[in-house]
């Protein structure tokens, strides 16, 4: 629900045109083709680029509670997305911000560290802010370099500590790294830590788990080709599990090609519901009791 009018106009700081596809790509995930809404306690998107899919909020919200999505953390790529963020947040009682420069993005900024920096540790102590994030290392795209990405996510992580908010990960080709590092900051209280899109194989599921982070699985989980990534839902113990979008990218089967909306969150629930021989009603439960321990809503 709306509580004030004073949200920003939704802008499109990519330019992001997402073309429908004719018909969705043959042969993915013979995933549960139930369009309903999810059985109580139903689930939440946990990452989500409202500002990017560039529809109005309210029946973004609408569509997705209708599916049994009751929350939505709209996640923040650079300033102007993370005070998108917390405006949204601050405007409607399920939606919930997390702020952060992306790594991919940290190079345009280096030049105004202490500043950028100051500014998001501001909006992080915002009671709407559950989370600094996306923050990380994408090692698969060359925007920013390296030692750039490193140094600004151990400054998010320094952010995470002094606010109290988790730690949401984004983790491209660089899951050593990126343990390394958390490790080196560590010891990270219980469900402290999420990675969000989560991208690694059982082995890498296996050693989060070991660590006692949370693992975020987005729509790619149903795409013909995330065999490895099912192989990590299914070691991913119940309570380490999350569901998100990542809208508006990375559209779950069945609808594949189309825009994604956290609404289309519940198709993950399922999917990894499948994965894991669990009734959906079940797994939401977990979700419902992980996402309040670790976002504290
Ligand atoms: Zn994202």
């Amino acid at each position: 629900m709306r509580k004030s009018p004073a949200l920003p106009r939704t802008i499109n700081p990519n330019g992001a045109v997402v073309t429908p596809l004719a018909s969705p790509a043959p042969g993915e995930m013979a995933a549960p083709r139930d369009d309903g809404a999810l059985p109580a306690p139903g689930a939440f998107d946990s990452h989500s680029h409202m500002d990017i899919m560039g529809l109005p909020v309210d029946g973004v919200i609408a569509a997705a509670h209708a599916a049994g999505i009751g929350r939505v953390v709209n996640a923040g790529c650079d300033l102007p997305s993370s005070r998108w963020s917390v405006a949204c947040a601050a405007g409607y009682d399920s939606v919930y911000a997390a702020v952060a420069i992306h790594p991919n993005e940290t190079a345009k900024v280096d030049g105004r560290r202490d500043e950028v920096l100051a500014e998001l540790e501001a909006l992080a102590s915002s009671a709407a802010v559950v989370a600094v994030g996306e923050t990380g290392l994408d090692y698969y795209r060359d925007w920013s370099p390296p030692d750039v990405q490193r140094e600004w996510f151990r400054s998010h992580i320094g952010i995470a500590r002094r606010t109290g908010k988790a730690l949401m990960i984004h983790d491209r080709q660089a899951h050593d790294d990126i343990l390394a590092i958390l490790a080196e900051a560590g010891p990270w209280p219980p469900y402290s830590v999420v990675f969000h899109c989560f991208s690694g194989d059982a082995r890498m599921a296996a050693r989060c788990a070991e660590a006692g982070y949370v693992m975020s699985f987005a729509g790619n989980l149903t795409f013909k080709n995330a065999g490895p990534l099912r192989a990590a839902a299914e070691v991913a113990p119940p309570d380490l599990i999350l569901a998100e979008t990542d809208a508006p990218y990375l559209t779950p089967v069945p609808h594949r090609g189309k825009p994604n909306s956290p609404a289309m969150a519940a198709h993950t629930v399922r999917a990894l519901a499948a994965v894991k021989g669990m009734d959906v009603a079940g797994l939401c439960g977990h979700i419902q009791s992980t996402g309040a321990r670790l976002f504290g809503w």
